[in-house]
């Protein structure tokens, strides 16, 4: 039987990011388990690609400390692009309620270090002169927030990975897992629709299929998927492409340059939890509407349904990822959870758990924040800046 100093479980880009980050400091034997033939196929291939610090908790601020300098450096660090283009996050507050928040994010953001800055209505106002601004109270814009490609930061991390050591099973799903405790530490037995695999470190990489794989060794994973639908705009070019990731408080709506066109965002928060990963066509008036409400000229913009995708959020009742050992079984690691920030913490990821992995501590964050005893300690933490 192929054994393995760790199996990862999923190959989407956290499980990627574990990958290299493993390697990377000599843990080379260490196999990566997909049940698609390609990579991408989870929700990493359906993401936004929005990266960005301004958050009101000091771990998720922490998280993009690492990682957006790690996009910054991913082409000179890896060999292969991730596309990283700092326009930015823009947020437009509306109310003086949403102007105290991002006020009070703000300072924490700066005492971290993050160079984010409040802005005034009427500097967005000349900024932007497309939107319809007359009811903003002003906002916080972050210069190196921006946009990655997640399919292209995925396959670098996992080129980089396998070109130096790791191997990636595609095809193969995981189907069991058996684990006996020795006196040294747990073993497991991997079963998948091919060959098993034995190891001492498993990590659940699964995204929104996290709690299924955690069910094998007896955990409940509180981990849900929710559907989350994405419109691109066919080209149009009466708003800047140099935009950056704008943020409408008052709707939830925000949108972004893409290719020649936009891509349009919005959580209907109408939306409940299941496998559901059909695009709803009755979404494109939903988002139209705010669209056109905020930004006047997208009452122009022409949509082909067929181009509009869904994917799934893996969320968390906290809405912060899971990451560490289980209390309960030694030996299986969680990097679950990231309620819709799994791209832009991929590298903070990686190295978190590789530093747990190999070392049973990390410096990156306090970890114990993000561990599956918070749940039933009641220690959770909560993010208010979900998008
Ligand atoms: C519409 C949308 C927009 C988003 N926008 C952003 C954004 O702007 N910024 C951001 O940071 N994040 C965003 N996200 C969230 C982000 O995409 C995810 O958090 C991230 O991709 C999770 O990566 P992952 O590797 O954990 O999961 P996935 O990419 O889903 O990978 C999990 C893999 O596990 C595999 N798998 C499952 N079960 C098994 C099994 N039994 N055996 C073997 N393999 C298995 C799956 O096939 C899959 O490939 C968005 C998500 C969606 C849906």
């Amino acid at each position: 039987m192929r054994t393995a100093d760790v199996v990862l479980i999923g190959a989407g880009i956290v499980a990627s990011s574990i990958a290299y980050h493993l390697v990377s400091c000599g843990c080379k034997n260490v196999l990566v388990i997909e049940r698609e033939s390609a990579q991408g196929k989870g929700s990493t291939g359906k993401s936004m690609g929005g990266v960005r610090a301004q958050f009101s908790t000091s771990v998720n601020i922490q998280m993009s400390l690492y990682s957006i300098p790690f996009y910054a450096s991913f082409e000179e660090r890896l060999g292969h692009p991730c596309d990283y283009r700092p326009q930015g996050y823009l947020f437009c507050a509306t109310t003086e309620k949403h102007m105290a928040y991002l006020r009070a994010n703000y300072e924490k953001q700066v005492a971290m270090g993050l160079n984010v800055r409040l802005v005034s209505g009427d500097e967005i106002r000349n900024w932007l002169p497309l939107l319809r601004a007359d009811d903003i109270v002003g906002g916080s814009f972050c210069s190196t927030d921006g946009f990655v490609d997640p399919y292209s930061a995925m396959t670098g991390f996992m080129t980089w990975a396998t070109d130096h050591g790791a191997t990636l099973w595609k095809n193969r799903a995981v189907t069991g897992i058996k684990h006996s405790r020795n006196e040294q530490a747990a073993a497991f037995e991997v079963a998948t629709t091919r060959d098993p695999v034995s190891t001492r470190t498993i990590v659940n990489c699964a995204g929104p299929w996290a709690a299924s794989i955690a069910k094998m060794v007896g955990i409940d994973l509180p981990v849900e998927p929710l559907r989350r639908m994405l419109v691109p705009t066919e080209p149009f070019d009466q708003f800047p492409h140099t935009a950056p990731m704008i943020v409408d408080m008052s709707t939830g709506f925000h949108f972004r340059p893409e290719s020649r066109g936009f891509l349009l965002a919005w959580n209907d928060p109408e939306e409940t939890p299941g496998y559901k990963t059909d695009f709803d066509p009755g979404f494109i008036e939903k988002i139209l509407t705010r669209a056109a409400d905020r930004v006047p000229v997208f009452e122009n913009v022409e949509i082909n349904p067929k181009r509009a995708w869904a994917g799934l959020y893996e969320m968390t009742p906290d809405h912060h990822p899971i990451l560490g050992e289980s209390p309960d079984v030694p030996g299986f690691f969680f990097a679950n959870g990231f309620s819709g920030h799994g791209v832009m913490h991929a590298p903070a990821t990686g190295k978190i758990l590789s530093d747990l992995i190999l070392t049973g501590k990390t410096d990156l964050i306090d970890a114990s924040l993000l561990n599956f005893s918070r749940f039933a300690e009641g220690r959770m933490i909560h993010e208010t800046a979900v998008l």
